[in-house]
């Protein structure tokens, strides 16, 4: 009887127990359940804030242009504010123009480093390879007609004509480029060491000049180009990454004028350190003091559009100073003339940028018709890479110069 009561004793334990942990098990349910729904109810929540809103719906940070009525985020969570890079809205554009401008530029700094160097080798040891040919053909042509003179009746003559023709102002170097040193010197000059062959030899083995400052323009670019598009893609998310991320922009912006000048004034005035100090110095001051500038936090309202677009633009202006300079000094070089051309372009596209940058056309004259596609900072954008490119090819003939002309 016992061992009955026993089990029976046993056997209310662990129903009870069995019970408790149901009950148990059921609070659980109820709590993890009561989890799920809050998290949908924030997911929903967060659906909501991710929605697309009108202009006079942001707060004011983030209000820029009226003339843009439709397809803004606000405020959005970091996470799906850097995913919104794949999906539609009224700054798609403006980061991907730049995104893809900053990988032409990164190409081309890898073209820069890779093919340039290599076509330049090629050219001075061609130029030089050829140097060596004429000079040898020369020098059995004289020698020929040396022996011809000898023993020919006018002696004298053939003799005098031959030093005259060896000792002529052949070489015209440095001013009419390498390409011509060959069909114009004659071996006598080599064997006399006269000045002027002797500086057409060390052209024909100088090594390619330094390519630092046309790097220097080509990582600003870049910076320029991916903070820009950084800038536009994360701005919308708070007033603090706003506030950061549009210093940002404006550092870029000066980084890229600022390198700009660099390939400019240091090929140049390569032979000329005063000039060349001189312009670096004010444009690198330049450069930060319009940095400095954007951190005043009045300097990115609206109301001052006009005052930015006018900052960097005096900043881009002044680079007419020394190309008009370099025009005045070297416009026999034609390497010269066409950077200058390809300089003048330059300054075409930014000045239509930043016009067009201020005056906010199109969307000024049909307002929500170019939310998407086609507003003016979208423009502006195209017109910088376009400018920038164009300044990269001025600096290609900067090299072509400085590798044929160094100073001596
Ligand atoms: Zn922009």
């Amino acid at each position: 009887m016992g061992e009955v009561v026993c089990i029976e004793e046993t056997m209310a334990t662990s129903t009870i127990a069995f019970a408790e942990a149901c009950t148990i098990k059921k609070e659980d349910i109820k709590h993890k359940i009561g989890e799920i729904r809050e998290k949908r109810k924030a997911k929903c929540k967060e659906a909501k804030k991710c929605k697309l809103v009108c202009y006079n719906d942001l707060p004011d940070y983030l209000k820029d242009n009226e003339f843009i009525w439709g397809y803004y985020r606000s405020e959005w969570p970091m996470k799906e504010t850097l995913l919104s890079i794949f999906s539609i809205h009224n700054e798609t554009l403006n980061v991907w123009t730049h995104l893809i401008g900053f990988f032409i530029f990164l190409c081309l700094t890898i073209f820069t480093a890779v093919v340039i160097p290599r076509i330049g080798g090629s050219i001075s040891s061609k130029i030089q390879q050829n140097f060596h040919e004429l000079v040898e053909q020369n020098k059995t042509e004289a020698q020929v007609g040396l022996i011809a003179s000898i023993l020919s009746p006018s002696h004298d003559d053939r003799l005098k004509e031959i030093i005259q023709m060896q000792m002529q102002p052949q070489c015209s170097w440095p001013l009419t480029g390498a390409t011509e040193i060959p069909t114009t010197c004659r071996s006598s000059h080599v064997d006399n060491n006269t000045n002027a062959c002797v500086q057409i030899h060390e052209t024909a083995q100088t090594k390619p000049i330094t390519r630092w400052p046309l790097f220097a323009f080509l990582s600003g670019a870049m910076f320029c180009l991916l903070i820009s598009s950084i800038c536009h893609l994360i701005s919308c998310h708070s007033e603090q990454t706003a506030y950061i991320s549009l210093r940002l922009d404006y550092t870029g912006i000066s980084a890229l004028i600022v390198t700009s000048f660099y390939p400019l004034v240091y090929y140049s005035f390569l032979c000329d350190p005063f000039y060349r100090h001189l312009y670096i110095s004010f444009i690198t001051v330049f450069g930060f003091a319009t940095v400095l500038a954007s951190l005043v936090p009045v300097f990115q309202t609206p109301a001052f559009r006009h005052v930015r677009a006018a900052l960097f633009s005096c900043m881009g202006v002044s680079g007419l100073v020394p190309v008009l300079h370099k025009l005045i000094w070297f416009h026999y070089r034609p390497e010269v003339v066409t950077s200058t051309v390809f300089e003048a372009f330059m300054g075409l596209f930014y000045g239509l940028g930043v016009t067009i940058y201020a005056t906010r056309v199109p969307e000024r004259w049909f307002p929500g018709r170019f939310d998407l596609v086609g507003h003016s900072h979208q423009l502006f954008h195209l017109l910088v890479i376009t400018g920038a490119y164009t300044h990269y090819l001025a600096g290609l003939e900067y090299l072509k110069w400085r590798d044929l002309q160094q100073c001596w």
